[in-house]
């Protein structure tokens, strides 16, 4: 993940000018089925694209959804349906996917946390669903960890509670009162905080209170989509555009099926509600159930000696200039892939991870990386969203760069 502040940084140094790339010459990558022939709309607009060596960012448009799921947004798009069916019918086809309750296709994991935590707040009932986030009387209350705060969590607050920052489990059973309505866990910051996930759930039980646990970043690996829900969780959020690769503006919301049932209340066709601006076409929701059926069959330990390919090689051809290394870098908990640290000796190299960046991001072809200080110095390679074959341009790429830069 990416905090807020760098995030800009990186937006504000992204000319709007389009960079278009011939490609290596050595290395041609076969992109017929991707790009349509009739019309190059990213030329047509000077839109530069480049090859994606950080991840899945939003800035950076996420992820590219497999060609299965685009053929289902094209399916979906030829007829119409009744949405209220569609969602009954796509939502009852997940939750038997992923073996839970209920579930239903949100406008993101960030839309699921705010129609999750109103479900928690208005259950079913009408008069509440429209105050929302007016809701007379005192300020209703979510318990969360202190170092489980992020900046998603402002989905959360959009429904108007307030976030109780607790450190320990006295803390927590003394926070809990009768204006508290959920109880809130961030997968990715797990180990953090003295209070882990099944204890969490278990304080959730104890005091009667539902508790949601945002995995937006957290495939791979797979056994997560059900691990959650059946370690008790009553609410767990994916984004869709992500490690699943379905759409970028969709995610699954999972759990006790009475809090997707009031979930799905606040969104359209309903429109008297605070997520009348969630709104998920038909295309998108068939095309977020068709990405999980297809992420569910990939031979994912297969797919994983094959990333651990592309990163040795980015790793092995970086090493080879004098005064480089590299560590491979796997955060545990959220985006839990192989990345590449890339790091030198800057007497010798004379340019900065920042630099290096720029001269990858404005170089031919285009190609975005990253730095992430708060993982260790040096410049960030994760290749895991790129398109295959593409590791060979970046590790040339990258040896050039580090190569000219020799004093
Ligand atoms: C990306 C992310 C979100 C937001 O997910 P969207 O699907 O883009 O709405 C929420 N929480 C965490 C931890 C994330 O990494």
């Amino acid at each position: 993940m990416i905090s807020r502040r760098k995030s800009i940084q990186l937006l504000s140094s992204i000319p709007f000018a389009g960079l278009l790339f011939e490609g290596l010459n050595s290395i041609t990558i076969n992109t017929s089925k991707i790009s349509p022939s009739y019309r190059d709309f990213y030329k047509e607009l000077g839109i530069r694209t480049f090859i994606n060596a950080t991840g899945t960012h939003t800035f950076l448009t996420g992820s590219l959804m497999r060609p299965e799921v685009l053929e289902a947004i094209n399916y979906a798009s030829h007829q119409y349906v009744n949405l209220l069916e569609m969602q009954d019918k796509v939502g009852a086809r997940i939750a038997t996917l992923l073996d839970c309750e209920a579930a239903m296709v949100t406008a993101g994991a960030a839309s699921a946390l705010t129609l999750g935590t109103a479900a928690t707040i208005t259950g079913t009932d009408p008069q509440k669903i429209i105050q929302l986030p007016n809701l007379p009387g005192p300020q209703l209350e979510v318990i969360v960890q202190k170092s489980h705060r992020f900046g998603y969590d402002h989905a959360v607050r959009n429904t108007g509670v307030k976030m109780i920052e607790v450190e320990t489990k006295r803390e927590l059973e003394r926070a809990v009162n009768s204006r508290t309505v959920m109880m809130l866990f961030a997968h990715h910051a797990s180990n953090t905080g003295k209070i882990k996930d099944q204890e969490f759930v278990d304080l959730g039980k104890k005091y009667n209170l539902p508790t949601f646990i945002d995995c937006a970043a957290s495939v791979p690996p797979e056994e997560n989509l059900w691990k959650y829900t059946k370690m008790g969780f009553d609410l767990v959020t994916f984004s869709g555009g992500k490690g699943l690769r379905g759409p970028q503006s969709a995610g699954v919301l999972l759990g006790r099926k009475d809090l997707i049932d009031a979930a799905r209340l606040q969104v359209p066709p309903y429109g008297n509600t605070i997520g009348r601006g969630m709104k998920v076409n038909k295309e998108e929701i068939l095309g977020m159930m068709v990405a999980l059926e297809e992420y569910l069959k990939i031979d994912h330990a297969r797919e994983r000696k094959e990333l651990e390919e592309r990163v040795e090689l980015i790793s092995n051809t970086a090493r080879s200039v004098p005064g480089v290394n590299t560590e491979i870098v796997v955060q545990e908990f959220g985006n839990h892939v192989p990345q590449v640290r890339v790091f030198w000796d800057e007497t010798r190299i004379k340019l900065t991870p920042e630099q290096v960046s720029d001269k990858l991001r404005f170089g031919h072809p285009s190609i975005e990386t990253i730095t992430l200080p708060w993982l260790g110095d040096g410049l960030f390679v994760n290749i895991w969203m790129a398109r295959p074959g593409e590791e060979r341009i970046v590790a040339v790429r990258l040896k050039e760069v580090l190569t000219d830069a020799l004093g």
